[in-house]
C-alpha cells in the first residue's frame, strides 16, 4: 500500500521548501520574454505543419539547456517526434465513366474524404436516402438488392425542410451523416456510394463539397463520390430524379430502384498527408544517491491553431492565431518552474520531467503519444500537473481540475495556498479535453490548472497583451512550491479512482429518447491505422471497464461488424440501447480476445 503523504507534519516541510517568491521579478521578466517570442506572429499561430511550430520547439530546447535540464532523449536529444495525418491528397489517378463519357474530377464529381481508394464498376443502383431507421418505421434498403452495384443516394433526409417529418423535423438525424449513409451501403453490400443533392430543395443542386479529411483520415472502406446532377441527367431524364424523390417525401416510404442501362467505372485514390510533429522533452533528476525513479510529470502544450481551422471559433478567418493565452502562457509558466526547481536540485528526492506536448488541439495527440513511450515507465509517474490556459487570472482566481484524482490534493492545495491567497476553484474532475486526460486514464493522479474562459479563446485576438503576467508569475511560484512539496519527499500520492458524474447529454439523439447506450470507451486519437479502434483508457465504473478491457486494447469487431475507427463505434452504439448484449473482438498485444459487454445507460 501507499504511504499517504500527510503523515508528515506538512507546515514544517513548506516551511523548508519555499524560497519561490523571492525571485519573482526575475520570473516576471523571464515571462514576458518567453510569451512576446512564442505568440508572435512569426510563430503562426504554432499551427501542426508551420515553421513556426518547429521555431518554437528549438526555443523551447533552447530554454530547456539553458536553464540546465538534462535532455529526456539519448544523444543529448530533447524532441520526441512522431508522425501524424493531417490532410487527404486526391491524386490523378481518380476517375468516373458512366455508360463511358468520362467526367471531370473536381467540376463534374469528387471524392470525399471518407472514401477509400479502389477501382469498381457496376450498375447503378438509386436507394432514396440510403436511410435504415427503424425507429421511423423507414428503409431505402427494403426491397433492393444492392450487392456489388453502385449506391446513388440523395443526401439530407426526406422533406428535409419540412417541420412536420416523421423523422426529427428541420433537425437532422443521424441518419443524414453520409460517414453514416456511407457505412450502411458498405453493409448492404454495395461496391461504391454515389451522393447527389436531391433536386426538389436544390433544382441546380449545391456546390461541389471539398475534400477533408475528418480526424486522422478514416476511410469507410469503400469509394465515396459525390456528383453534381447533370452528370446523373446525362443517363436518366432530369425530372424522374425529381419524381423519385417527390414520391418517397410525399409518402414517406422508399422508392429505390435499379438503373440497369446506367453503368459505373469508378476510380478513387486518395493518400494521407503526413507531418511529423514532436515533444519537447527535460529532466530534472536528484542529485542524491538512491533517489527514486518515480517521477513527477509537469507538461503544457506548445501547438495552437495556425492561422484558424475548424477548431478556430473566427470561422472563415485566415490569421495567425496567437494564442498567447492558449498556450504560451502555460509554456512560459513551465519553463520557470523548470529554472526555481532546478535551483534547488539538491533537495529532490525524485525526478521531474517537463513536458511541452504538441498535436493537443487536434486530440491531445503529443500526450497519448507520450505515456506509451514515457522516458521512466508511466504507472511510476506519481502525479501529472497540466498547465493549459494560465495566464488571464482576474481578481485572483484559479481553477484547479483533478481535485478528485488523489486523496491528498485539497488538502495540499489549500495548505500551499496560504502564502498567495489565490480564490481556488477546486473541481474533483480530471477527465477534462487538455493532456491531463491522457494521463489520468492511465491511473495517476493529475492537476490542471486554469484561469478561466475568456472571450478571445480560440481567435486570433488571443493576444500577448492580454496577459496577466505578475499573477502568472505567482502561479508559477505556487505550481513550483507544489512541485517542490512533491518531490522532496519520498512517499506517494493515494490515487482515486474517479465515479465520473455523467451529466445528461444537452442534445438527445433522435434514436434513443431518453437513455443512450453507454459503452466508456477512451479513445486513442493518435492511433490512425484504420484496422481498428484503440483504447486509451476506460471510463470508471463503465461496461468496458467491467469488461477487463484497458489502455492499449485495439478493438477490430463488434458482433458482426468490422470496426476500422472511432466512426464505426459510434455509429454501430447508435444502433443500440443500453442493455443489449454486444460481443467485442480485440487485440491486446499478439493475442486476439473475445469479451461480451453490456451496454450501460447514460
Ligand atoms: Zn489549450
Amino acid at each position: 500500500m501507499r504511504k499517504s503523504y500527510l503523515v508528515v507534519t506538512s507546515v514544517l516541510i513548506l516551511a523548508a521548501l519555499v524560497s519561490a517568491g523571492t525571485n519573482s521579478e526575475t520570473t516576471v521578466k523571464n515571462l514576458k520574454a518567453h510569451l512576446e517570442y512564442l505568440a508572435s506572429d512569426d510563430l503562426q499561430g504554432r499551427g501542426i505543419g508551420t515553421e513556426g511550430i518547429e521555431k518554437a520547439a528549438h526555443y523551447i530546447a533552447d530554454q530547456f539547456t539553458v536553464i540546465g535540464l538534462e535532455a529526456g532523449f539519448e544523444n543529448n536529444n530533447y524532441f520526441q517526434p512522431f508522425e501524424i495525418t493531417v490532410g487527404v491528397k486526391v491524386k490523378d489517378q481518380t476517375s468516373l465513366l458512366v455508360n463511358n463519357t468520362r467526367y471531370r474530377l473536381a467540376e463534374d464529381y469528387t471524392p470525399l474524404g471518407i472514401s477509400s481508394s479502389a477501382e469498381v464498376s457496376g450498375v447503378l443502383a438509386f436507394v432514396g436516402y440510403g436511410i435504415t431507421a427503424p425507429e421511423y418505421d423507414y428503409n431505402d434498403y427494403a426491397s433492393i438488392d444492392v450487392a456489388g452495384k453502385i449506391a446513388l443516394v440523395l443526401t439530407a433526409e426526406p422533406s428535409e425542410k419540412d417541420s412536420s417529418t416523421i423523422f426529427a423535423g428541420i433537425d437532422p438525424t443521424v441518419h443524414s451523416e453520409l460517414r453514416n449513409k456511407a457505412n450502411l451501403a458498405r453493409e448492404n453490400g454495395a461496391a461504391a456510394v454515389i451522393f447527389i443533392d436531391g433536386p426538389r430543395y436544390y433544382p441546380q443542386g449545391k456546390e461541389l463539397p471539398r475534400v477533408k479529411n475528418d480526424m486522422g483520415y478514416y476511410d469507410v472502406g469503400i469509394p465515396v463520390l459525390h456528383i453534381n446532377q447533370s452528370v446523373l441527367y446525362d443517363h436518366i431524364p432530369g425530372d424522374s430524379l425529381l419524381h423519385l424523390q417527390q414520391k418517397i417525401d410525399a409518402r414517406m416510404q422508399p422508392a429505390s430502384l435499379i438503373f440497369d442501362d446506367v453503368m459505373i467505372s469508378l476510380r478513387t485514390d486518395l493518400s494521407a498527408e503526413k507531418s511529423i510533429i514532436k515533444n519537447v522533452v527535460g529532466v530534472i533528476r536528484p542529485t542524491r544517491d538512491g533517489a527514486s525513479e518515480y517521477p513527477l510529470i509537469i507538461g503544457a502544450h506548445y501547438d495552437h491553431l495556425g492561422y484558424g481551422g475548424p477548431a478556430s471559433l473566427a470561422p472563415g478567418v485566415h490569421e495567425v492565431h496567437n494564442g498567447a493565452d492558449d498556450n504560451a502562457s502555460g509554456v512560459a509558466a513551465m519553463l520557470e518552474i523548470a529554472r526555481n526547481v532546478k535551483a534547488q536540485q539538491e533537495k529532490l528526492v525524485r525526478p521531474l520531467v517537463f513536458i511541452a506536448f504538441s498535436g493537443e488541439e487536434i486530440g491531445l495527440i503529443g500526450s497519448s503519444y507520450y505515456v506509451k513511450s514515457p522516458i521512466f515507465p508511466i504507472e511510476n509517474t506519481i502525479a501529472m500537473l497540466n498547465l493549459d490556459a494560465v495566464g488571464r487570472m482576474q481578481d485572483d482566481g484559479l481553477i484547479v481540475f483533478g481535485t478528485g484524482t488523489a486523496q491528498e490534493w485539497t488538502t495540499l492545495m489549500t495548505m500551499i495556498n496560504k502564502r498567495y491567497n489565490f480564490k481556488l476553484t477546486l473541481n474533483q474532475d480530471g477527465y477534462g479535453p487538455s493532456d491531463h486526460a491522457s494521463f489520468v486514464v492511465r491511473k495517476i493522479p493529475v492537476l490542471h490548472f486554469f484561469t478561466g474562459a475568456n472571450t478571445d479563446y480560440h481567435k486570433p485576438s488571443d493576444d500577448v497583451e492580454k496577459i496577466n503576467f505578475p499573477d502568472l508569475g505567482r502561479l508559477a511560484d505556487f505550481i513550483t512550491d507544489i512541485s517542490l512539496y512533491l518531490t522532496t519527499e519520498s512517499s506517494n500520492l493515494t490515487y482515486v479512482h474517479q465515479q465520473i458524474k455523467r451529466n445528461e447529454p444537452a442534445k438527445e439523439s433522435s434514436r434513443h429518447k431518453g437513455a443512450r447506450p453507454w459503452l466508456g470507451t477512451v479513445p486513442d486519437f493518435s492511433y490512425q491505422k484504420g484496422d481498428g479502434f484503440r483504447l486509451n483508457g476506460v471510463s470508471p465504473g463503465s461496461p468496458c471497464e467491467s469488461a477487463g478491457l484497458a489502455s492499449g486494447d485495439i478493438i477490430t469487431k463488434i458482433d458482426d461488424m468490422d470496426i476500422r475507427s472511432i466512426y464505426d463505434l459510434m455509429n454501430l452504439l447508435n444502433k443500440h440501447a443500453p442493455g443489449d448484449i454486444i460481443t467485442i473482438y480485440f487485440k491486446r498485444d499478439d493475442a486476439d480476445m473475445v469479451k461480451q459487454v453490456t451496454l450501460g445507460k447514460r
